[in-house]
């Protein structure tokens, strides 16, 4: 069979322990056969990440951002135990932190959904994505604990010399108070990343904040989403046939509940913390939701939302062959493949893309799944395999596919 061919190279950015292992055998078994696969490849494994004093995570995203098109592994986010582990230099920060601020980002959230697994949410057909904006509110906030009476004011000095000055509160005795912060800057790099996402899904786009409360506050999210919606995607949604649609917060969540799914739900930053750690519950597990960074200027990086899964890397490590799942992983890959497709006008690699989760979804309504899975299918009797004899099973749907 000829290999299908790519033009521009996907920036491949590889990560740590079980997923680690699983990004080889995912490309041993499902992409190096059928693909003339080029890449620019990262080692963002947190050895090398130590060795290169985390410079590599930023060549990586430097990388993403020349390119367009990023796929990556999970890593290790260090802390004080992974210092010891692995006899660091220093508390290197987050990768995803790194990429997303170097891509001036917005992380979506996607579940991929099977017909054996039932969301918890009845009405729900298809997924939700959640979008979250990552910057600023309560997450950037500085508090004081009041201990006495006292008086609380919010202060804003320009350079300009102009001065406001608001009386917070009046405290009559002890008290809590927060001051918090977000800019127009951030708000629109996040409103043009909803935008973008929304016309490269084809999916409607929800926005909800509480600006019947926080005028001036929310009410800017609001105001800004919808200068950036009407001065440059008002056209190509009503082309693409999608829609905008901006609604209060506690309406958008009744909403969320009743509707059968497929959109995106864009929130802020508590919202999003919040609502996608009970939107990715409610569909099923962590290992079968994908997650995309998507630049306001239209650059992706995809990868999947779970970690590096250690509990299973140490007993692999023992020699025991562990069940887990490398859907997410692979989609990220599919979804990498698909949009390099689309961006270099390669249809044969977007079939492959497609044929490839297809492969994967046929694997699991034949009733062959990792044990995360076994538990939580209905109406089929699953059979457990193992990470490789699963990818195996992918593989043989996916030579069939592509016959
Ligand atoms: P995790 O790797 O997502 O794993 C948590 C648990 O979820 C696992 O122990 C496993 O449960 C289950 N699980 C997750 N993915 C699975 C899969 N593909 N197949 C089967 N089961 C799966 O989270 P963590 O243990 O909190 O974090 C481990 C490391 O990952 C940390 O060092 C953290 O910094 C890093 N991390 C990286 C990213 C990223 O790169 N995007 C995201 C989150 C965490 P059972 O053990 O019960 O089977
Ligand atoms: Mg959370």
């Amino acid at each position: 069979m000829k290999k299908i061919a790519m033009t521009t190279p996907l920036v491949e950015m590889d990560g740590d322990e079980m997923t680690r292992i699983l990004w080889k055998m995912i490309k041993d078994e499902l992409i190096l056969p059928f693909v003339d696969l080029k890449t620019e490849y990262y080692d963002l494994g947190l050895p090398n990440r130590d060795a290169t004093a985390d410079q590599v995570t930023l060549d990586a995203a430097l990388a993403t951002k020349k390119y367009g098109v990023g796929v990556k592994c999970a890593t290790i986010t260090p802390n004080a135990q992974r210092m010891e582990e692995y006899k660091l230099h220093q508390m290197w920060k987050s990768p995803n932190g790194t990429i997303r601020s170097t891509l001036d980002g917005t992380v979506f959230r996607t579940p991929i959904t099977i017909p054996s697994i039932h969301p918890a949410v009845k009405f729900w057909k298809k997924p939700i994505t959640i979008a979250r904006h990552a910057y600023g509110d309560v997450y950037r906030d500085v508090e004081i604990q009041a201990t006495e009476p006292g008086i609380a004011k919010l202060v804003f000095e320009g350079v300009s010399g102009k001065k406001e000055e608001m009386i917070v509160h009046e405290f009559k005795g002890p008290g809590v108070l927060e001051g918090m912060h977000n800019t127009d800057k951030s708000i629109r790099s996040f409103a043009h990343s909803c935008f973008q996402f929304a016309l490269s899904l084809k999916q409607d786009i929800w926005f909800a904040t509480k600006d019947t409360i926080s005028k001036k506050y929310d009410g800017r999210f609001k105001a800004i989403f919808e200068e950036v919606f009407e001065a440059e995607y008002k056209d190509k949604f009503k082309e693409a046939g999608i829609e905008y649609f901006y609604t209060l917060i506690d309406d958008a969540v009744a909403r969320v509940m009743r509707s059968e799914g497929g959109f995106i739900w864009a929130c802020k930053n508590y919202d999003g913390d919040v609502m996608s750690d009970m939107v990715s519950t409610a569909f099923g597990s962590l290992a079968m939701m994908t997650s995309v960074l998507v630049s306001p200027d239209g650059k992706y990086e995809y990868e999947a939302a779970h970690g590096t899964v250690t509990r299973h890397y140490y007993k692999y490590l023992q020699g025991e062959e562990t069940s887990t799942n490398p859907i997410a992983t692979i989609f990220a890959w599919s979804g990498a493949f698909r949009k390099r497709g689309e961006m270099d006008n390669l249809p044969e690699l977007i079939n492959y893309a497609d044929q490839l989760e297809g492969a994967c979804l046929d694997t699991l309504n034949d009733g062959l799944a990792t044990k995360d899975l076994v538990n939580l299918m209905e109406g089929i009797t699953p059979t457990q395999l193992s990470s490789a004899q699963f990818l195996k099973a992918i593989r043989e749907r996916l030579e069939k596919r592509l016959a």
